[in-house]
């Protein structure tokens, strides 16, 4: 029989690019094809994908890319690897629907092969075949994928939690989680993001009393703040606008197109009469709106985050609003997000970020929720995958105190495969991986030395610094030329900068003066060591050698 081999790609060790691979022979079956968002230290990069290397190289292996449910750390990155991978990808109704325009937009649709599955359905996928199962999070439709192999069925739980009380009413299927577990699950990839989470999450109903409290305390409008794809809080903001007899309006482009494409399919119900245009806003009674939008991230193009500076022509903050927010901050996002906040207190609104009854709880499982998905499935192995590396300890000790021993707990790493055969299992050679940066040019690859320069230019400025030689003679003609922006510090050492130049050229006999290249190379590390030396800076350098 075949070694499997489960190789993370994205997503372990870390929140966000989910995309995983298993392997069983020539076969290769993708979960997810996620990107994550840039840290602070990445000026200019809008997104970040996983390094898809491995699966260009074996493209002839890959039977088809199987999606978990429709957020962005599970689906952003398809359109920048299905060009280069023509393989079906397999999803829900509901996230087929969302991920659509963006191919469109991006890649355009022609030769793209999108199938849709319900759960329950038994995909194939070579030797293998893939069977999605239902399970609750904060968007529906999301489903457990399992993956069914020689040894064993690989499940991915995907983003879950257990809520026996879902908005939609599709209860996760813990009758087929049970069978399969019976069936033989060779290795739990869980979710592990609320590992530290004492308990059993709160259902996502428990939401509905806070926002009706919200609500009714609120004098005047009500903007409500969240992701744009928990469709099952817009609903619940929806149903409570609409018990309380306000009118409802929503500020952002994707939050309009998601509710849009999610009301037609039937997957949020609006009451008619409710919605209205939000230039129609004024003619209501501020105590009779409520407004829905996005920005819970502090995303400066967000529209909460322009109505916070006044530069949203469409809604203007006034004293008596109230803004809830209705989603946790993402790890890096905080300064971002009190900055939006103390702007929207200073506009006059009242922010409401803790409430005495929650208005936001996560769409992830706490641990005895974790512990009840290893309980039902009954796995062999069990690794923790979507968390930083201290949810995935918290969720070792946990399997540890399960009874898992060592040998069956695995503690993964992206790039490292996870390779299991019919006695054992062990951490594979590694395979490429790694980040891949896009900008606003949207042509993905960006260097560690561009983000390198962007971060000295950010901190440090620029210096050109450009010198004129005389090919006959092989002489420098005259001083070097400094011009700097962006440098702070004494400004007599600048002034220095030129002769500095002028010192390490002086080694340099005429014909060395004639190789243009190596000039431009001496003036760029001299002014470098000089400027770091003398005023503990490192801005970025150009040389320009100018020859007459
Ligand atoms: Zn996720
Ligand atoms: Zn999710």
């Amino acid at each position: 029989m075949a070694t499997i081999q489960v190789i993370p790609l994205g997503g372990v060790g870390e929140i966000g690019k989910n995309c995983t691979a298993v392997r069983q022979g020539d076969d290769i079956v993708v979960v997810d094809c996620g990107l994550s968002f840039p840290s602070e230290e990445m000026p200019g990069v809008d997104i970040v994908i996983p390094d898809f290397t491995y699966l260009i190289e074996n493209r002839d292996k890959v039977r088809g890319i199987f999606i978990t449910h429709a957020h962005e750390d599970h689906v952003g990155a398809l359109p920048y690897l299905l060009p280069k991978l023509s393989v079906p990808v397999f999803a829900s109704k509901l996230a087929l629907a969302l991920i659509r325009p963006k191919l469109e937009e991006k890649i355009g649709l022609k030769g793209l092969d999108l199938r849709e599955f319900s759960p329950g359905d038994e995909l194939p996928a070579g030797a293998m075949t893939v069977e999605p199962v239902r399970v609750t999070h904060s968007i529906p439709e999301t489903c457990c994928m399992a993956v069914k192999t020689e040894q064993g069925i690989v499940l991915f739980t995907a983003d879950f939690k257990l809520d026996f009380t879902p908005v939609d009413g599709k209860l996760t299927n813990i009758q087929r989680l049970g069978e399969l577990g019976r069936e033989g699950v060779l290795a739990l990839l869980s979710d592990c993001t609320n590992a530290e989470e004492p308990g059993w999450s709160p259902s996502e109903a428990t939401v509905k009393e806070g926002l009706r409290r919200a609500f009714a305390a609120a004098p005047g409008r009500v903007l409500l703040t969240t992701f744009a794809s928990n469709i099952h809080r817009m609903q619940q903001t929806i149903d409570v606008a609409h018990e309380m007899g306000r009118k409802m309006a929503v500020a952002g482009r994707r939050m309009e197109q998601t509710l849009e494409t999610c009301s037609k399919l039937g997957y949020v119900r609006i009451p008619s009469g409710l919605m209205i245009q939000l230039r129609d806003s004024t003619q209501y009674p501020p105590n009779k709106l409520a407004i829905l939008t996005t920005g819970t991230q502090g995303e400066p193009l967000s529209a909460l985050v322009q109505m916070s500076k006044g530069e949203y022509s469409r809604l203007k903050i006034i004293p008596g609003d109230t803004v809830l927010y209705s989603a946790r901050p993402i790890p890096g996002n905080e300064a971002s997000i009190w900055r939006t906040v103390n702007r929207l207190f200073r506009a006059g609104a009242n922010v409401v970020y803790q409430a005495p009854m929650p208005i936001h709880v996560s769409g992830h499982a706490h641990i005895e929720e974790l512990k009840m998905m290893i309980n039902l499935t009954r796995p062999y192995y069990v690794a923790p995958v979507h968390g930083e590396p201290r949810h995935q300890h918290r969720y070792l000790q946990m399997a540890r105190q399960m009874g898992y021993p060592e040998h069956r707990a695995f503690l993964l790493t992206d790039g490292v495969p996870l390779a299991m055969d019919e006695t054992k299992a062990w951490l594979d050679e590694p395979v490429p991986y790694g980040r891949v940066l896009v900008d606003n040019s949207g042509e993905p690859g960006l260097t560690d030395d561009v983000l390198r320069d962007r971060n000295n230019l950010a901190n440090d400025g620029f210096v050109v610094v450009t010198v004129v030689v005389d090919a006959d003679t092989g002489e420098v003609v005259g001083p070097a030329i400094v011009q700097h922006r962006g440098v702070h510090g004494d400004s007599s050492t600048m002034d220095k900068l030129p002769d500095a130049v002028a010192d390490a050229l002086n080694v340099f006999a005429p014909d060395d003066i004639r190789d243009v290249d190596s000039v431009r190379r001496e003036v760029a590390d001299s002014a470098r060591r000089f400027l770091h030396k003398r005023m503990g800076v490192r801005p970025v350098v150009i040389p320009i050698v100018v020859e007459v």
